[in-house]
């Protein structure tokens, strides 16, 4: 196998020139110094339009799994570094190319791109000083220029020669919290935590906000969302949970008879609950797991009427994926084993026999109006949420809802 001395990381959507770039690149480079805590050695160089990560002998494969994590970065290429000299150049070319697996290339290009114009050759002339040695060296391969199976870059700057052809895709998007804060409804299904990678995928910064009903729902449930909640902190350092009591209000709803209409009003009542905590939070839009069509409370009426009780955006990212493009996503992000687990939401527990998929605005604001003190109740449950500070594989920290919030040093 090769040995590669370095990684170069590339940014994808970040064409925002100026200070936003420069931000934008700060955060990536948070991002991608935390993943290499655990190894010490590996050094970060930021260039423009680039981060490379010097390996000083750490494992090349295992720290290029790990920032493939790195939102904002679209792809990785391991590099191996070389004196910028001609002999050297062509040498090691030929042993990079010769140490791939033999199924692997059959056709290959060599471009070359002179950074450094001292160089006594330019960048056609280093193809063919490169490419021929290659070919006489080994016989199984042919040159193709539009389609090689192999690509062997090779940058000549002045202290050092790159030499990389593999390129790995990365998660892309944005990096991490530079688009913002919302708030994810983070429920114990499958769609929810796939959502909440989503939007951390695209900048936002994260903070899960779960309804439970203890003593109906158990203490096994709650554990399954911290846990989901622990594999969401992998991609973002450490994320807030804030655990909402919802057996009050939930009674209430029961006790008004409208079997059909409760998943509507629960889900209203979520709404209002998760808004007064982003206020609280300064978080600016709630996202949730909704996927048109997939339940009775995702139908178009029901997001309708369910998305009025709150003024926020509602953000859906997987509102047109498919659930097996949701679940292929979910075993990717390592939520998938989790959700799976068996244990009842608070959903579950009053789930009617035919839940509506036609709401009526009217209706529904009519038995809200009815009830004594839907508001008090709401407020009540803001009061007694429960907040903790969740780290991948680390112990709880409790908090009460009142306590600042970490934002600045999320790693
Ligand atoms: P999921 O797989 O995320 O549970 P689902 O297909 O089961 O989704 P629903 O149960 O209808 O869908 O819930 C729709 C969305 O409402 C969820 O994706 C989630 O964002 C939110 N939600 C539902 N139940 C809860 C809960 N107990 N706590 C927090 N959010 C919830
Ligand atoms: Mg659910």
């Amino acid at each position: 196998m090769t040995s590669y001395d370095m990684l170069l990381l590339r940014f994808g959507e970040i064409t925002i020139k100026g200070k936003n770039r420069s931000r934008f690149e700060k955060a990536a480079i948070s991002h991608v110094k935390s993943l290499l805590l655990p190894f010490p050695a590996a050094k970060v160089i930021r260039e423009y339009g680039r981060i490379y990560v010097v390996l000083n002998g750490e494992p090349w494969d295992v720290v290029s799994e790990s920032l493939k994590q790195v939102f904002g970065i679209t792809s990785i290429s391991p590099v191996r570094m070389i004196p910028s000299r001609l002999e050297d150049i062509v040498n090691a070319a030929k042993t990079f190319i010769q140490s791939m697996p033999s199924d692997k290339p059959t056709t290959f290009k060599v471009s070359a791109r002179r950074v450094w114009k001292q160089f006594p050759y330019g960048s056609q002339e280093m193809n063919r000083l490169v490419g021929g040695p290659i070919l006489q060296a080994c016989s199984h391969l042919k040159v193709d220029v539009h389609h090689p199976d192999l690509d062997l870059r090779v940058e000549i700057r002045e202290q050092v020669t790159y030499l990389y052809s593999e390129v790995i895709p990365a998660a892309g998007g944005f990096p991490l919290g530079t688009n913002g804060k919302a708030m994810l409804l983070l429920s114990g299904g499958i769609d929810s935590p796939v959502a909440g990678w989503s939007a951390m995928r695209r900048g936002l910064e994260i903070e899960c906000i779960h309804f439970h009903s203890y003593p109906f729902t158990s203490k096994k449930a709650e554990e399954k969302v911290i846990e989901l909640a622990g594999v969401l902190s992998r991609f973002a350092g450490q994320i807030k949970l804030h655990l909402v009591p919802f057996t009050d209000i939930q009674t209430s709803l029961a006790g008004t008879g409208q079997d059909n209409l409760i998943i509507t009003l629960m889900r209203r009542a979520m709404l209002r609950i998760a808004s007064s905590l982003a206020e609280r939070n300064g978080a600016l839009a709630l996202v949730t797991g909704d996927s048109l069509g997939q339940v009775a409370s995702q139908t178009l009426p029901s997001m309708n009427v369910i998305g009025r009780a709150t003024e926020l955006p509602l953000l859906r990212p997987l509102v047109m994926s498919d659930k097996n493009e949701i679940i292929h996503l979910a075993k990717k992000i390592g939520t998938y084993d989790l959700s799976i687990l068996p244990y009842e939401d608070c959903c579950t527990l009053f789930v009617p026999k035919s839940p509506t998929t036609n709401p009526n605005l009217r209706i529904i604001e009519k038995i809200e109006a009815g009830l004594s003190d839907l508001a008090g109740q709401i407020e009540t449950a803001v009061r007694d949420t429960e907040s903790l500070i969740i780290r991948p594989n680390e112990k709880l920290e409790r908090t009460s809802a009142e306590d600042e919030v970490i934002q600045e040093n999320w790693f």
